[in-house]
């Protein structure tokens, strides 16, 4: 697999703003930010994409998508509401290709997503 610029936050070779951590997971705010809140959550261990995740991942991906929940929560956001965000590959949009959660709070979400 191709080291990637989250791995590197990850090994803390380069800075990140570090919102979150435990055994599994890192948040960190989004270096270019869509809402008034933006953060990422990732795997320690990466995966390159959803599509590259497997029935042994569950639980890696529950914890990711909890912890983005709970940030909400502890940060108030839960009532208002929030959206999370995983992009896969080019039509999803992805450009870093070490699998994240978006959080996206703070503003009103709008659907269809561009
Ligand atoms: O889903 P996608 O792969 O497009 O998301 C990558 C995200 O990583 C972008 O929102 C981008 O702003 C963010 N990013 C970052 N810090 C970097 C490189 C990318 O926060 N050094």
């Amino acid at each position: 697999m191709s080291d990637t610029i989250f791995a590197k936050i990850v090994r803390r070779e380069i800075p990140a703003d570090i919102v979150y951590e435990d055994d599994d997971v890192l948040a960190f705010q989004d270096l270019n930010p869509q809402a008034p809140v933006h953060v990422l959550f990732i795997p320690k261990r990466a995966i390159a994409t959803l599509d590259d995740a497997t029935p042994a991942d569950a639980a890696l991906l529950g914890k990711l998508l909890l912890a983005a929940a709970a940030y909400a929560r502890n940060e108030g956001h839960a009532k208002d509401g929030y959206r999370t965000v995983v992009n896969c590959n080019e039509y999803g949009g992805q450009t870093v290709f070490h699998l994240h959660v978006h959080l996206l709070a703070g503003r009103q979400m709008h659907w269809p997503p561009g």
